[in-house]
């Protein structure tokens, strides 16, 4: 762990934050008492301690706030061309998301931003901003110190994190893991990037490095549709299986499978998962596990598995394999490449 060293005297930063809806957002109408939203370009009025900060915040609300449970590859597609769009005027990006399914959009925008070399920091609340005992407040001061802060002068974090309660972490190795917890999210087989406590302590050996090629950020909008995630559980049924699988224009799958990748070896589901690969479809192994990772060697069942050629997650978070399965199909490679994408870690989505 290292101590940061924020220059806060020489120079401003610039922080561009994405308002794009959730519980974050919200704060109680004075007179009905109902959540309505809450209008982040009165940041300042609202959060004098803001000016205190040596940070100039903009604000871009997103044209349609939505709930989280709302979201789609558009709206991760629109989040990405804002960021695109302003990438040379801002030092780092602040995005705050509905906790429901932000780790699905951190997994989708870390692969979709291409030669990405500056923060983008999700963080959201389970208490909305305008109630009284809020983390949103913390949440959202502390997204935005992470944004700007700066290691000698390149930025501390230049990847897609995740910001929420004590931890920042990488956003495609998040999940969210309490529905009632203000420290809702774990990131089961990764280190924290940064802790907060009374200082944020940056964890450089973890932080991603940005990319020193100077290529120019590009985004990548092409997200397949043809996926779907199947959860294996003992009874699971032939005839279902057969029916999601052969469903038309399917072309990837996440298969939560038991332990470190196993999955029954009855001859049934065996040929269906032969036959399902032989025609192209990509099955990706993951773990229902909270932690830990695929080992397909280990078993029996595991590797009666991998002889069918389905491949290995390693220790992805399911969030991170659909969004990157749908990153990498988006691509229209041939099936060949789209393997060999699947199988490298290209944004530190996984460990080998
Ligand atoms: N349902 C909300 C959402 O995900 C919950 C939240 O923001 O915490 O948008």
């Amino acid at each position: 762990m290292e101590q940061i060293i924020r220059k806060t005297e020489d120079a401003r930063a610039s922080i561009l934050l994405i308002y794009t809806g959730g519980t974050i957002g919200m704060r109680p109408d004075e007179q009905t008492g109902a959540l309505v939203p809450f209008d982040f370009h009165g940041i300042y009025d609202e959060f004098p301690s803001l000016r205190r900060m040596n940070v100039d915040i903009a604000v871009h609300t997103m044209p349609k706030l939505i709930d989280s449970s709302n979201v789609r590859p558009s709206d991760w597609c629109a989040i990405a061309e804002v960021i695109r769009n302003r990438y040379e005027a801002y030092d780092g990006f602040v995005i705050l998301h509905g906790t429901d399914t932000m780790s699905y959009t951190a997994s989708a925008l870390s692969f979709m931003l291409e030669n990405l070399a500056k923060p983008v920091v999700f963080t959201g609340s389970q208490i909305p901003i305008g109630v009284l005992r809020t983390d949103g407040r913390e949440n959202l001061i502390t997204a935005i110190e992470v944004a700007a802060a700066k290691i000698g002068n390149e930025p501390a974090v230049p990847e897609v994190s995740l910001l929420f309660h004590s931890r920042l972490c990488r956003g495609n190795r998040t999940r969210k893991s309490s529905a009632e917890e203000l420290d809702a999210f774990s990131s089961p087989n990764y280190p924290s990037l940064a802790e907060v406590g009374v200082k944020i302590t940056y964890n450089t050996a973890a932080i991603a490095r940005a990319e020193q090629n100077n290529e120019p950020l590009r985004i990548a909008t092409m997200l397949s549709e043809g996926v779907a995630i199947i959860k294996l559980f003992p009874g699971i049924g032939e005839y279902t299986l057969r029916a999601i699988l052969s469903v038309e224009g399917l072309r990837g799958v996440v298969l939560e499978t038991y332990g470190a990748g196993n999955a029954p070896t009855a001859k049934w589901f065996l040929d269906l998962m032969r036959e399902t690969v032989e025609r192209g479809v990509m099955v990706l192994n993951v773990t229902q596990c909270d932690n830990g990772k695929v080992e397909m060697q280990l078993y029996e069942t595991g590797q009666r598995l991998q002889s069918v050629g389905v491949i290995s997650a390693h220790d992805m978070t399911t969030e991170a394999a659909i969004t990157k399965l749908m990153y990498v199909l988006g691509k229209n490679l041939d099936l060949e490449q789209s393997i060999r994408l699947m199988k490298k870690p290209l944004r530190g989505e996984f460990t080998l």
